[in-house]
Parts: structure tokens; sequence; C-alpha cells
């Protein structure tokens, strides 16, 4: 049975959950947030930023539709968190175990989820 909802509702919505916990990240981080490619951008290097991210030699990380940045992020970063938000989309909830699985045997520069965010290829593109 084909859902009548439109696409993008669905995919915005599996990808909702983790919303809330990037908008903490970034209210912790001392940062307003703007809304950008309709997603919410947080730019701080202090509080909760500075320790997920300057301290850690991290530019930014995005949960879900929120993307909380340690500096104006660049062209080129702003594409590759936009890719983790179409991550996000695509995989959902099982995105930050799935994240964290393959840190933990990848690292951040073999890890599968960051390699497509950099090169786009084809990992989750039908
Ligand atoms: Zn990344």
């Amino acid at each position: 049975m084909r859902s009548s909802w439109p696409p993008d509702l669905i995919r915005g919505l599996i990808a909702h959950h983790a919303d809330p916990i990037g908008h903490l990240v970034g209210i912790l981080s001392g940062a307003r947030p703007r809304v950008r490619d309709g997603c919410f951008l947080y730019v701080s290097g202090r509080g909760l930023a500075y320790l997920l991210l300057t301290r850690r030699g991290y530019s930014a990380i995005t949960l879900g539709h929120v993307i909380v940045s340690a500096r104006e992020p660049s062209d080129a970063i702003w594409r590759h968190e936009l890719r983790h938000v179409a991550q996000f989309e695509r995989i959902g909830c099982a995105f930050l175990p799935l994240y964290l699985l393959w840190y933990a045997r990848h690292g951040y520069r073999a890890h599968p989820l960051e390699r497509d965010a950099t090169t786009p290829t084809t990992l989750f593109d039908a």
C-alpha cells in the first residue's frame, strides 16, 4: 500500500527525531538558530560546541535538520552537512546508533557516512 503523504514530509518526519537533540546542542552552545536551506544553523565555538567540535578538531555536527557549526560554514562544509541531513532523512532513527557503531569500527576518515558526505557517492541513492 502506497502512502499518500508527500515524500518530503515523510523524510522530514523520519529525520525529525534528532532535531531536539540538535537544538539542545545549539542552545547549550550559546547560539541562536537561523534557517538556511530548510535547516536550522547554529554558529558557535563556545559551550557544548567547544567541547564537541572545536576541542576535538571538528568543524560542525548535524543532528536531523539542525547543524551546529563552530564557525560560519564554508560552501564545502555546508554541502557536507546537508548530505548528513539527507542521510538522517534516509536512515531515520538508525542514524545515531549506526554512526556510533561505524565510528568505533572505522574511525572518522574511513567512516562510510563521512565518506558518503565528503565525496557524494551512491551509498543511499536509489
Ligand atoms: Zn561529516
